[in-house]
Protein backbone atom coordinates (compact mmCIF):
# COMPACT_ATOMS: atom_id res chain seq x y z
CA UNK A 1 0.00 0.00 0.00
CA UNK A 2 2.75 2.46 1.16
CA UNK A 3 4.83 1.63 -2.16
CA UNK A 4 1.60 2.01 -4.81
CA UNK A 5 0.78 5.50 -2.88
CA UNK A 6 4.59 6.70 -3.44
CA UNK A 7 3.76 6.11 -6.93
CA UNK A 8 1.02 8.72 -6.80
CA UNK A 9 3.15 11.03 -5.92
CA UNK A 10 3.81 12.66 -9.11
CA UNK A 11 0.16 11.63 -10.78
CA UNK A 12 -1.70 14.94 -11.37
CA UNK A 13 -4.95 14.72 -9.01
CA UNK A 14 -7.81 14.56 -12.06
CA UNK A 15 -10.96 12.91 -11.29
CA UNK A 16 -11.96 9.83 -13.90
CA UNK A 17 -14.55 12.77 -15.45
CA UNK A 18 -11.73 15.05 -15.57
CA UNK A 19 -11.92 17.37 -12.66
CA UNK A 20 -8.51 19.06 -11.20
CA UNK A 21 -8.55 18.44 -7.61
CA UNK A 22 -6.00 20.67 -5.20
CA UNK A 23 -4.27 18.10 -2.98
CA UNK A 24 -2.87 20.11 0.20
CA UNK A 25 -1.57 19.40 3.79
CA UNK A 26 -2.23 20.88 6.90
CA UNK A 27 1.08 21.90 8.93
CA UNK A 28 2.55 24.10 11.62
CA UNK A 29 5.85 23.22 12.37
CA UNK A 30 9.18 23.36 10.26
CA UNK A 31 9.57 19.69 10.47
CA UNK A 32 6.40 19.55 8.51
CA UNK A 33 7.96 20.96 5.31
CA UNK A 34 9.60 18.09 3.96
CA UNK A 35 6.33 16.00 3.50
CA UNK A 36 5.24 18.57 0.79
CA UNK A 37 8.32 16.58 -1.32
CA UNK A 38 7.34 13.34 0.04
CA UNK A 39 3.45 13.64 -0.40
CA UNK A 40 3.54 15.88 -3.59
CA UNK A 41 1.14 17.90 -2.76
CA UNK A 42 0.54 21.19 -3.99
CA UNK A 43 1.06 23.82 -0.89
CA UNK A 44 0.09 24.24 2.36
CA UNK A 45 -4.62 24.49 3.22
CA UNK A 46 -3.70 25.23 6.89
CA UNK A 47 -0.78 26.84 8.43
CA UNK A 48 -1.66 26.06 12.21
CA UNK A 49 0.29 29.18 13.42
CA UNK A 50 -0.19 28.42 17.16
CA UNK A 51 2.11 26.05 17.13
CA UNK A 52 5.09 27.72 17.05
CA UNK A 53 3.71 29.81 20.19
CA UNK A 54 2.83 26.70 22.18
CA UNK A 55 6.06 24.35 21.98
CA UNK A 56 8.17 27.79 23.16
CA UNK A 57 8.94 29.00 26.56
CA UNK A 58 7.92 32.19 25.48
CA UNK A 59 5.83 34.38 23.91
CA UNK A 60 7.67 34.38 20.07
CA UNK A 61 8.94 37.27 18.70
CA UNK A 62 7.37 39.47 15.91
CA UNK A 63 11.00 38.86 14.18
CA UNK A 64 11.02 35.06 15.27
CA UNK A 65 7.53 34.76 14.00
CA UNK A 66 8.33 36.41 10.69
CA UNK A 67 11.42 33.88 10.24
CA UNK A 68 9.05 30.96 10.67
CA UNK A 69 6.48 32.04 8.03
CA UNK A 70 9.64 33.16 5.29
CA UNK A 71 10.69 29.60 5.80
CA UNK A 72 7.51 27.82 4.89
CA UNK A 73 6.65 30.18 1.94
CA UNK A 74 10.01 29.38 0.96
CA UNK A 75 9.84 25.34 0.98
CA UNK A 76 6.70 25.81 -0.59
CA UNK A 77 8.17 27.45 -3.77
CA UNK A 78 5.43 29.68 -4.54
CA UNK A 79 2.34 26.85 -4.30
CA UNK A 80 -0.04 28.71 -2.39
CA UNK A 81 -0.11 28.42 1.94
CA UNK A 82 -3.35 29.78 4.17
CA UNK A 83 -1.63 30.75 7.21
CA UNK A 84 -4.69 30.46 9.86
CA UNK A 85 -3.88 33.37 13.24
CA UNK A 86 -3.67 32.55 16.53
CA UNK A 87 -6.08 29.80 17.60
CA UNK A 88 -5.24 29.77 21.13
CA UNK A 89 -7.39 29.18 24.11
CA UNK A 90 -9.88 26.30 24.50
CA UNK A 91 -7.85 23.01 24.53
CA UNK A 92 -4.71 25.10 23.02
CA UNK A 93 -2.85 26.77 26.43
CA UNK A 94 0.00 29.25 26.19
CA UNK A 95 2.16 28.26 29.25
CA UNK A 96 3.72 31.81 29.57
CA UNK A 97 0.10 33.68 29.05
CA UNK A 98 -2.01 33.55 32.02
CA UNK A 99 -4.81 31.33 31.56
CA UNK A 100 -8.71 32.19 32.61
CA UNK A 101 -10.82 29.90 34.57
CA UNK A 102 -13.88 28.85 32.04
CA UNK A 103 -16.79 26.63 32.84
CA UNK A 104 -16.63 25.59 29.27
CA UNK A 105 -12.99 26.47 27.18
CA UNK A 106 -14.19 25.15 23.89
CA UNK A 107 -16.73 27.63 23.76
CA UNK A 108 -14.90 30.48 25.40
CA UNK A 109 -12.24 32.77 25.13
CA UNK A 110 -10.20 32.03 21.96
CA UNK A 111 -8.86 32.56 18.72
CA UNK A 112 -9.78 35.74 16.75
CA UNK A 113 -11.78 36.44 20.29
CA UNK A 114 -8.87 36.86 22.42
CA UNK A 115 -6.82 38.76 18.84
CA UNK A 116 -9.86 41.31 19.06
CA UNK A 117 -9.99 42.05 22.63
CA UNK A 118 -6.21 42.02 22.82
CA UNK A 119 -5.47 43.30 19.22
CA UNK A 120 -1.42 43.81 20.20
CA UNK A 121 -1.12 40.10 20.00
CA UNK A 122 -3.07 39.95 16.62
CA UNK A 123 -1.39 43.06 15.17
CA UNK A 124 2.25 41.83 15.84
CA UNK A 125 1.54 38.25 14.09
CA UNK A 126 -0.80 40.13 10.68
CA UNK A 127 3.12 42.36 10.69
CA UNK A 128 5.24 39.29 10.73
CA UNK A 129 2.74 37.77 8.04
CA UNK A 130 3.25 40.97 6.03
CA UNK A 131 6.90 41.36 6.21
CA UNK A 132 7.39 37.57 5.65
CA UNK A 133 5.12 37.69 2.38
CA UNK A 134 6.71 40.82 0.63
CA UNK A 135 7.21 40.05 -2.78
CA UNK A 136 5.04 36.72 -2.91
CA UNK A 137 1.26 35.74 -2.76
CA UNK A 138 0.13 35.53 0.78
CA UNK A 139 -3.07 34.30 2.51
CA UNK A 140 -3.99 34.66 6.06
CA UNK A 141 -7.19 33.23 7.67
CA UNK A 142 -9.22 34.22 10.78
CA UNK A 143 -10.47 30.91 12.69
CA UNK A 144 -13.44 30.80 14.86
CA UNK A 145 -15.16 33.50 13.26
CA UNK A 146 -19.14 33.73 14.32
CA UNK A 147 -20.08 36.99 13.12
CA UNK A 148 -19.66 39.12 10.13
CA UNK A 149 -18.66 41.92 12.29
CA UNK A 150 -15.60 40.01 13.50
CA UNK A 151 -14.51 38.92 10.52
CA UNK A 152 -14.72 42.98 9.10
CA UNK A 153 -12.98 43.76 12.47
CA UNK A 154 -9.99 41.00 11.81
CA UNK A 155 -9.70 42.84 8.35
CA UNK A 156 -9.25 45.88 9.76
CA UNK A 157 -6.57 45.42 11.36
CA UNK A 158 -4.89 43.72 8.65
CA UNK A 159 -6.09 46.96 6.37
CA UNK A 160 -3.78 48.64 9.48
CA UNK A 161 -0.60 46.97 9.50
CA UNK A 162 -0.25 47.17 5.28
CA UNK A 163 -0.85 50.79 5.78
CA UNK A 164 1.62 50.86 8.49
CA UNK A 165 4.22 49.11 6.37
CA UNK A 166 3.53 50.86 3.24
CA UNK A 167 4.36 54.14 5.10
CA UNK A 168 7.23 52.84 6.50
CA UNK A 169 8.53 52.00 2.98
CA UNK A 170 8.42 47.78 3.17
CA UNK A 171 8.35 45.91 0.34
CA UNK A 172 4.90 44.49 0.28
CA UNK A 173 3.63 41.11 -0.85
CA UNK A 174 2.00 40.70 -3.92
CA UNK A 175 -1.61 39.91 -3.19
CA UNK A 176 -2.63 39.70 0.44
CA UNK A 177 -6.01 37.46 0.66
CA UNK A 178 -8.25 37.63 3.92
CA UNK A 179 -9.87 34.83 4.51
CA UNK A 180 -12.52 32.50 7.44
CA UNK A 181 -12.58 29.12 8.65
CA UNK A 182 -15.99 28.40 8.89
CA UNK A 183 -16.38 26.32 11.76
CA UNK A 184 -18.82 28.07 13.91
CA UNK A 185 -22.12 26.84 13.12
CA UNK A 186 -23.80 30.46 13.40
CA UNK A 187 -21.67 31.49 9.88
CA UNK A 188 -23.71 28.68 7.86
CA UNK A 189 -26.50 31.36 8.21
CA UNK A 190 -24.82 33.94 7.05
CA UNK A 191 -22.40 32.40 4.49
CA UNK A 192 -23.70 34.84 1.68
CA UNK A 193 -22.39 37.29 3.63
CA UNK A 194 -19.10 36.21 4.38
CA UNK A 195 -18.25 34.63 0.78
CA UNK A 196 -19.35 38.20 -0.64
CA UNK A 197 -16.95 39.95 1.96
CA UNK A 198 -14.03 37.57 2.24
CA UNK A 199 -11.52 36.17 -0.35
CA UNK A 200 -11.62 33.06 0.35
CA UNK A 201 -13.30 30.53 2.93
CA UNK A 202 -11.65 26.89 4.42
CA UNK A 203 -14.48 24.51 6.08
CA UNK A 204 -12.79 23.56 9.45
CA UNK A 205 -14.71 20.58 9.84
CA UNK A 206 -13.40 19.24 13.34
CA UNK A 207 -14.95 22.38 15.09
CA UNK A 208 -17.90 22.76 13.21
CA UNK A 209 -19.13 19.50 13.38
CA UNK A 210 -18.49 19.14 16.84
CA UNK A 211 -20.62 22.22 17.54
CA UNK A 212 -22.76 21.46 15.31
CA UNK A 213 -23.74 18.49 17.39
CA UNK A 214 -22.78 19.66 20.20
CA UNK A 215 -20.47 16.82 20.75
CA UNK A 216 -17.13 17.60 22.00
CA UNK A 217 -14.25 16.28 19.80
CA UNK A 218 -11.86 15.10 22.34
CA UNK A 219 -14.12 13.48 24.20
CA UNK A 220 -14.85 9.73 22.50
CA UNK A 221 -18.07 9.12 24.62
CA UNK A 222 -19.64 11.41 22.30
CA UNK A 223 -17.49 12.13 19.26
CA UNK A 224 -18.87 8.22 17.46
CA UNK A 225 -22.51 9.94 18.34
CA UNK A 226 -22.93 11.94 14.88
CA UNK A 227 -21.86 10.66 11.78
CA UNK A 228 -19.63 12.94 9.19
CA UNK A 229 -22.08 11.81 6.47
CA UNK A 230 -25.19 11.90 8.04
CA UNK A 231 -27.67 13.95 6.29
CA UNK A 232 -27.68 16.74 8.65
CA UNK A 233 -23.37 17.25 7.87
CA UNK A 234 -23.82 16.81 4.53
CA UNK A 235 -26.58 19.18 4.36
CA UNK A 236 -24.65 21.50 6.01
CA UNK A 237 -21.48 21.27 3.75
CA UNK A 238 -23.90 20.95 0.58
CA UNK A 239 -25.10 24.93 1.86
CA UNK A 240 -21.34 25.71 2.44
CA UNK A 241 -19.88 24.72 -1.32
CA UNK A 242 -22.96 25.80 -3.32
CA UNK A 243 -22.95 29.57 -1.81
CA UNK A 244 -19.36 29.94 -2.66
CA UNK A 245 -19.64 28.51 -5.80
CA UNK A 246 -22.74 31.14 -6.50
CA UNK A 247 -20.68 33.63 -5.03
CA UNK A 248 -17.65 32.85 -6.89
CA UNK A 249 -15.84 32.38 -3.54
CA UNK A 250 -12.83 30.07 -3.01
CA UNK A 251 -13.52 27.73 -0.64
CA UNK A 252 -11.29 24.60 0.33
CA UNK A 253 -11.80 22.24 3.46
CA UNK A 254 -9.49 21.71 5.89
CA UNK A 255 -10.83 19.60 8.80
CA UNK A 256 -10.02 16.26 9.21
CA UNK A 257 -12.87 14.98 6.99
CA UNK A 258 -10.93 16.05 3.78
CA UNK A 259 -8.46 13.07 4.46
CA UNK A 260 -10.64 10.01 4.77
CA UNK A 261 -10.88 9.12 1.56
CA UNK A 262 -15.14 8.15 1.44
CA UNK A 263 -15.54 11.58 3.37
CA UNK A 264 -13.57 13.14 0.57
CA UNK A 265 -15.34 11.45 -2.14
CA UNK A 266 -18.45 12.78 -0.38
CA UNK A 267 -16.60 16.67 -0.72
CA UNK A 268 -15.85 16.25 -4.17
CA UNK A 269 -19.32 14.84 -4.86
CA UNK A 270 -20.60 18.13 -3.23
CA UNK A 271 -18.46 20.00 -5.69
CA UNK A 272 -15.17 20.68 -2.71
CA UNK A 273 -12.01 20.71 -5.45
CA UNK A 274 -9.26 21.94 -2.80
CA UNK A 275 -8.88 19.43 0.29
CA UNK A 276 -6.18 20.10 2.99
CA UNK A 277 -5.20 17.17 5.40
CA UNK A 278 -1.86 15.43 6.95
CA UNK A 279 0.42 14.07 5.01
CA UNK A 280 -0.42 10.62 4.98
CA UNK A 281 -3.71 10.73 3.91
CA UNK A 282 -2.63 12.33 0.56
CA UNK A 283 -2.22 9.11 -0.83
CA UNK A 284 -5.05 7.35 0.16
CA UNK A 285 -7.59 9.91 -0.93
CA UNK A 286 -5.53 10.52 -4.53
CA UNK A 287 -5.66 6.79 -5.05
CA UNK A 288 -9.86 7.24 -4.44
CA UNK A 289 -10.13 10.45 -6.72
CA UNK A 290 -8.34 8.99 -9.52
CA UNK A 291 -11.16 6.46 -9.78
CA UNK A 292 -14.06 8.72 -8.80
CA UNK A 293 -16.83 9.88 -11.36
CA UNK A 294 -17.50 13.66 -9.49
CA UNK A 295 -20.44 13.99 -10.86
CA UNK A 296 -22.15 10.63 -10.54
CA UNK A 297 -21.16 10.74 -6.96
CA UNK A 298 -22.51 14.46 -6.66
CA UNK A 299 -25.63 13.36 -8.14
CA UNK A 300 -26.37 10.69 -6.11
CA UNK A 301 -25.71 12.70 -2.98
CA UNK A 302 -27.44 15.01 -3.97
CA UNK A 303 -30.95 12.86 -4.83
CA UNK A 304 -30.51 11.13 -1.08
CA UNK A 305 -29.92 14.65 0.52
CA UNK A 306 -33.53 16.01 -1.40
CA UNK A 307 -35.42 12.79 -0.44
CA UNK A 308 -37.74 12.53 2.72
CA UNK A 309 -37.13 9.16 2.28
CA UNK A 310 -33.22 8.80 3.20
CA UNK A 311 -32.09 7.34 6.53
CA UNK A 312 -29.82 9.37 8.71
CA UNK A 313 -26.56 8.71 7.37
CA UNK A 314 -25.15 8.56 3.44
CA UNK A 315 -22.37 6.24 4.71
CA UNK A 316 -23.82 3.03 3.54
CA UNK A 317 -24.75 3.84 0.11
CA UNK A 318 -21.17 6.16 -0.29
CA UNK A 319 -19.24 2.82 0.28
CA UNK A 320 -21.47 0.61 -1.87
CA UNK A 321 -20.86 3.07 -4.44
CA UNK A 322 -17.20 3.52 -4.01
CA UNK A 323 -17.42 -0.63 -4.26
CA UNK A 324 -18.55 -0.80 -7.53
CA UNK A 325 -15.65 1.17 -8.88
C1 LIG B 1 -10.95 22.39 12.33
O1 LIG B 1 -11.52 22.88 13.31
O2 LIG B 1 -11.50 21.60 11.55
C2 LIG B 1 -9.56 22.75 12.01
C3 LIG B 1 -9.03 22.41 10.85
O3 LIG B 1 -8.83 23.42 12.92
P1 LIG B 1 -8.30 22.79 14.29
O4 LIG B 1 -8.39 21.29 14.16
O5 LIG B 1 -6.91 23.30 14.45
O6 LIG B 1 -9.26 23.34 15.30
MG1 LIG C 1 -10.78 24.52 14.45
Amino acid sequence: RQEQYRALRDVAPVTRDGIAIDLQLNAGLLADLPHLEETGAHGIGLFRTEIQFMVAQQMPSTSEQQKLYRAVLDAVDGAPVVFRTLDIGGDKILPYMSAIEEENPALGWRAIRIGLDRPGLLRSQVRALLKAGSGRDIAIMLPMVATVEEFTRGREIVAREIAYLRRHGHAMPTDIAIGVMIEVPALLFQIREICALADFISVGSNDLLQFLFAADRENRQVAQRYDPLGVASLRALRLIADTARESDCRVSICGEIAGRPLEAMALLGLGFRTLSMAPSSVGPVKAMLLALDAQEVGAVIREKLDDPETGPTLRSTLAQFAERR
